[in-house]
């Protein structure tokens, strides 16, 4: 073969390559579609919309206020709460079992068949303080519980006094109806959920586990149908978050033998502690799209603008693409990996003296591949040295990941097409924390999500300003609860 025979077909190997490539690139996109979910029937739940938000205002006036410090909390308006729940649902009242937890509301549904392993649906009634000097911020006043123009105002409203008065008037409409579930279903309702949970939800589990009662599922806040919040997505997305992030801190000290700073050497604490900060910034954790994180972002694409299923549908080919713009984005970098964020500095106490001793601190939001100890491997590895060590604040691992093949989550999922239509579901992972880290503990799995819509506007009211639900919105997730419970209290 001569020379030019030789590139001519060197050339068409190459352009069949390409091609071959791209046909299989098209193929691929056009087979990454939603599945079809058009034969869900539409449940038909006829409810009292302003009664329901009326009973979510009344609820929002109680000032069940979880501080940092314990002298502040108002114990009166905890008891007037739980008072308050008992004589607002006598149904309820009637049929269940109530057991209060310290603060904490436990109920019981007795189930047709005990055989079937119990499931508990929960959210928490205390609230974060509002921050002092915001109060004329609010449009309307945080614990006002005022309607207006088909909106649902205060604190609570979202976090989580929806999810309470939900779920009691979920169970309330069964009840009216003559439901009987299956399984066993729990309730409860948690006092101190803003402040770790360990005399509410901890002192349940606790109590859970004495009984020997090992639920199938527990449904917890957690996540939200997003609405126009995750980047590129047209369509509802019911995020079913089946983990949480832990969290570990790390102080990185830097040692010198200090001095008068008018002869400073080339090096001293704080640059070496700066060049350790820069260290650590320019090597994130490793992570990337696996396992839950893959299974989300394959399920979420399939409902994106072509470019995006290409892109999603073909990772064998734009894997590290894929992987570089998710990273560059701080909401979708949480779930891809460990976190690193250097929170508080301390070194020298004087002007004129240079430190013996530069002090960095820094957060690590675990992702569930790793642990409190493999982080602080990883950072004494990357950063330490002659001069600088690291030492352990303490931590806690991420949750177990719970299983989205399972029938609680299918039970979820279902539930929320027949009440919103063919929308995205997908499993997500939590980068705060819930309650769940204690009922985890006697779940088989645990999911955390409210059946409300949450829209990016909505974002800045979770322990913010302006903490607002609308009437049609809460209604929509009273429906969604009560389709949660029928399908998961089934065999
Ligand atoms: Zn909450």
């Amino acid at each position: 073969m001569n020379l030019k025979k030789m590139i001519k077909a060197a050339a068409f190997a190459t352009v069949t390559l390409v091609i071959g490539i791209a046909v299989i690139v098209v193929i691929k996109t056009l087979n990454h579609t939603p599945p079809s979910f058009s034969d869900v029937a539409r449940a038909n739940i006829q409810l009292d919309e302003a009664q329901l938000a009326a009973n979510l205002a009344a609820a929002i006036r109680f000032k069940t206020v979880s501080f940092q410090a314990s002298e502040g909390k108002e114990n009166q308006e905890f008891s007037n709460l739980i008072n308050w729940i008992i004589a607002t649902y006598p149904k309820l009242n009637q049929a269940l079992e109530l057991k209060l937890v310290n603060q904490s509301m436990l109920y019981k549904w007795q189930g047709a068949n005990a055989a079937l392993k119990p499931i508990l649906i929960t959210g928490h009634y205390d609230v974060v303080p509002v921050i002092p000097g915001s109060e004329a911020k609010w449009q309307q006043p945080p614990f006002s519980g005022n309607i207006i123009d088909g909106v649902i105002w205060g604190r609570g409203a979202l976090d989580d006094k929806s999810g309470v008065v939900g779920i009691l008037q979920a169970v309330t409409y069964l009840l009216e109806q003559g439901f009987q579930p299956q399984r066993s279903v729990y309730l409860s309702f948690g006092h101190d959920e803003e402040i770790g949970g360990r005399n509410g939800a901890g002192a349940i589990t606790a109590l859970l586990r004495e009984q020997g009662v090992q639920l199938a599922w527990s449904l917890d806040e957690g996540s939200f149908v997003f609405d126009g919040i995750f980047p590129g997505l047209e369509t509802l997305m019911a995020s079913i978050n089946v983990a949480e992030k832990g969290s570990t801190t790390l102080d990185i000290v830097a040692t010198a033998p200090g001095g008068h700073s008018s002869m400073p050497p080339q090096k001293n604490a704080v640059s070496d502690l700066a060049e350790a900060i820069t260290k650590l910034q320019d090597n994130p954790v490793p992570g990337g799209l696996s396992g839950l994180s893959t299974v989300m972002f394959d399920n979420v694409s399939r409902y994106m603008p072509f470019t995006m299923r290409g892109l999603f549908a073909n990772q064998w080919l734009f894997g590290p693409v894929i992987d570089r713009q998710l990273s560059a984005s701080a909401t979708t970098n949480a779930m891809l990996r460990t976190t690193t964020a250097p929170t508080m500095l301390s070194a020298s106490v004087k002007t004129n003296v240079l430190p013996i001793e530069a002090i960095a601190t820094v957060n690590f939001r675990i992702h569930p591949r790793d642990n409190v100890q493999s982080i602080e491997d990883y950072v004494t590895a990357l950063v330490a040295s002659d001069t600088i060590s690291v030492r352990a604040r303490g931590g806690i691992n991420a949750s177990a990941v719970s299983d989205w093949r399972a029938k609680g989550y299918t039970d979820i999922a279902q539930s929320m097409r027949e009440v919103y239509g063919d929308i995205a579901v997908a499993p997500g992972l939590m980068i705060a924390g819930s309650d769940s880290k204690h009922y985890g503990q006697v779940a088989d799995d645990a999911y955390r999500f409210n059946p409300f819509v949450l829209a990016a506007e909505d974002l800045t009211g979770f322990h913010g300003t302006n903490e607002k639900i609308s009437v049609a919105n809460f209604a929509q997730g009273v429906r969604g609860y009560i389709q949660i419970i029928r399908n998961g209290s089934e065999e």
